[in-house]
């Protein structure tokens, strides 16, 4: 037994607590920095990770005053330096404490189980994996050269490569090479979102078998998460496919990081510590010196300006992978323009004549619709009473299947009233349409369509409502696959990463909505949502040169349009970077938002603009610290656009600055700022405030 030492641990503090999270305590046994230890924690006895270990008593603490560990956890390794960096940055970068982000990075099962039960877990894992790939196919001559520029520099990269030019096959020969060359390496694969592509899952289990890669992402149970965690933390999982929430798996030999779609907007956490899977998955790519690839058709402007040329600032290497495996050539895009169709024409005909035909000749199509739901809203016309939320600034939607109006946002749900509540009017009507309408409207004006061997037509839909149900979305998935569905209607869901070998028409049924959007993203949103799209037709390169990306618009000149109907990825990022470059916004510039939550919308916004007017005080007390100022813009406080949700108002601030560093320093100010402030009684109204870096909708 060696003498007593001091130690810092990491525990789960509340969110914001300003001592970083780090709380001291004696240790009577030798423990090493990343070890998991068990704590008294007020009452409590809590999970920890210590952070630092040092030979001398704190001096403004009397040592009797310092509790003293209670456990070792036996049997798991420390969490390396790497990992620990990794989570330091993250609590700093997105302004939360080092407990939060650390023990909100571990599995669940490791802070609740006891520490026998957890024993008993740890007796299952022993090997390490040794990887087998399977023969597969002959490379391309494009897949063959931006694997061998991955040799050629550390990268970062970002692969640019149409819809099915056979990224992934690059992606995982990647990983196949790095596991062969060295039999300890480690290599993190990050999905959007796993449950959307349960195929890309099997095809890394069926290439590498089912022991050496492990899954992490919400979906798995408390003890399956623990069974993976452990898994790659002992280095014998040796590739985790994940959601975001994988960037923080404990991988000790990681050397590869794979980022799939890396535009996608679900690498952004949307609470607690609103960190962004991609950005860090690039940061730590440095710390473990691993090779960092992000993939994707239609790149976020971010990653597509950081790989712009070396000389003009880039950092980011871009490959690139034009054509698509085979012969498969990119669907060909028609736009009808809506202005010439009868009012109110929702499928217009020759929309539908090209369905009609397609159906006949046994093919599949899919249709995009990125509303769920029967209609948006319910109208009286005599009085004018909408569907409103009481709770929310948002229309309660129709749902006619049960005859239900939902809001989306709280989730109030009552019956459709038989008449107006307003005036009694009974004929109260639906606004504008969704999904479920989309697929009932489709089944009327199609229901004398026959398939080839004269059965009827089957319509299917996809979408939040109709995959509610665990286990729904893959079969209904695997029903299409097999060919039972003739057209899929359905929400974004249905547009991204599936293999859908039989498509040959995918149409956007009304995309105009994101062209006019307050939030500047929402042309990027909607170019990558269409190429994607249009990515799910002819995947089969048989079928490939017939297929076809159909868009109705009202505006189908529209830039944005004419760079689809090119497929022009970097025609489209151009002109946007333009438009961002002459606003000052992202990725030019950097922004924060600072929010705030209360009973009434004057209180969250009191609190945020007494915020900046301190803030602002401050700063001016200290040239160096007035400086910054200069660099940062502090915006008064709005309403957000969602302005109350579930009856609690909502108000934002945003802070922007073409330095990141900048912005940085002013948010650590601000934060202690925002301590002070909290506490005084003319702000009480407020429920909660929290800080968004980098966000991704503002
Ligand atoms: P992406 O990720 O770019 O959409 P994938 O890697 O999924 O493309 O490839 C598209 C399809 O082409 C897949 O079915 C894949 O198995 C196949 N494929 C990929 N590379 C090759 C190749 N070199 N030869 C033959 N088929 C390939
Ligand atoms: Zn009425
Ligand atoms: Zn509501």
């Amino acid at each position: 037994m060696s003498t007593p030492c001091w130690i810092e641990v990491a525990v789960q503090t509340p969110a914001h607590s300003q001592v970083g999270g780090l709380l001291i305590y004696q240790c009577p046994f030798l423990v090493r920095p990343g070890q998991l230890v068990r704590v008294p924690l007020g009452q409590r006895e809590v999970l920890g990770v210590v952070w630092t270990v040092q030979g001398v008593a704190p001096q403004d603490m009397p040592a009797s005053a310092v509790r003293s560990v209670l456990a070792v956890l036996e049997g798991i390794g420390p969490l390396d330096t790497s990992w620990r960096l990794l989570v330091q940055f993250s609590a700093q970068y997105y302004q939360r404490s080092l407990g939060e982000v650390a023990l909100s990075a571990l599995p669940p099962q490791l802070r609740d189980l006891r520490p026998e039960q957890l024993a008993r877990r740890l007796k299952k894992h022993t090997d390490r994996c040794v990887v087998q790939a399977l023969p597969t196919h002959a490379l391309s001559e494009e897949q063959n050269r931006v694997l061998a520029q991955m040799q050629q520099s550390p990268g970062p990269f970002l692969l640019f490569g149409s819809t099915g030019s056979g990224k992934t096959e690059v992606y995982l020969q990647a990983v196949e090479r790095m596991l062969t060359a060295d039999p300890q390496a480690q290599a993190l694969i990050m999905v959007p979102e796993i449950n959307l592509t349960p195929q890309l899952e099997e095809r890394v289990q069926a290439r590498f078998g089912t022991a050496t890669v492990v899954s992490m992402h919400s979906g798995m149970t408390p003890a399956q998460r623990l069974k993976a965690w452990l898994a790659a933390h002992a280095g014998q999982a040796r590739i985790v496919l994940g959601t975001r929430m994988a960037v923080f798996a404990s991988m000790p030999q990681l050397q590869l990081i794979v980022v799939d779609e890396e535009h996608d907007p679900s690498y952004k956490q949307q609470e607690g510590a609103r960190y962004s899977a991609r950005d860090l998955a690039v940061y730590r790519g440095r710390l473990h010196n691993a090779t960092v690839l992000l993939a994707s058709a239609t790149p976020s402007l971010e990653s597509w300006h950081l790989s712009r040329p070396v000389n003009e600032g880039g950092r980011y290497v871009r490959l690139h992978m034009p054509s698509r495996i085979g012969t498969g050539l990119l669907p060909k895009v028609r736009r009808v323009d809506m202005n010439k169709q009868a009012r109110r024409t929702v499928l217009s005909p020759p929309l539908l004549a090209a369905l009609q035909a397609r159906v006949e000749r046994g093919e599949q199509c899919m249709l995009l619709l990125n509303r769920r739901g029967y209609a948006p809203v319910l109208h009286c016309a005599d009085c004018g009473w909408k569907s409103q939320c009481k709770h929310c600034s948002a229309f309660r939607v129709f749902h006619k299947i049960d005859r239900t109006l939902r809001c989306h946002h709280c989730g109030l749900t009552e019956r459709v009233p038989r008449a107006c509540p307003d005036c009694g009017n009974a004929d109260i009507a639906p606004i504008g349409r969704g999904t479920e309408q989309l697929e009932e409207h489709l089944g009327e004006l199609l229901a004398h369509v026959k398939r080839p061997d004269g059965s009827p037509i089957r319509i299917a839909r996809i979408d939040a409502d109709s995959t509610r149900l665990k286990g729904a979305l893959q079969s209904q998935l695997a029903s299409v696959h097999a060919g039972e569905v003739d057209i899929l209607v359905g929400t974004q869901m249905i547009a991204k990463g599936h293999d859908f070998r039989r498509i040959t028409l995918v149409a956007a049924v009304n995309p105009d909505t994101a062209l006019f959007s307050s939030d500047f993203r929402a042309p990027e949103r909607l170019f990558a949502l269409l190429m994607q799209a249009a990515g799910r037709a002819g995947r089969d390169a048989a079928q490939s040169a017939t297929s076809e990306m159909w868009v109705q618009s009202f505006h189908p000149q529209h830039a944005l349009f004419e760079a689809l109907k090119k497929h022009d990825y970097p025609a489209f990022a151009a002109s946007e970077l333009a438009e961002r470059t002459a606003a000052d916004l992202p990725p030019i510039s950097h922004q924060a938002l600072l929010r705030a939550d209360a009973r009434s919308q004057e209180a969250a916004q009191a609190l945020l603009n007494a915020a900046r007017q301190a803030l602002e005080e401050l700063l001016n007390e200290d040239t160096a610290t007035a400086n910054l100022l200069t660099q940062v813009s502090l915006y008064p406080a709005v309403p957000m656009a969602m302005q109350r949700v579930a009856d609690v108002e909502r108000a934002q601030m945003l802070l922007e600055s073409p330095s990141r560093m900048a912005l940085q320093k002013v948010l650590w100010h601000l934060h202690g700022v925002l301590h002070q402030i909290r506490k005084q009684p003319e702000h009480k109204g407020v429920i909660r405030w929290l800080v968004d870096v980098d966000p991704q909708a503002i």
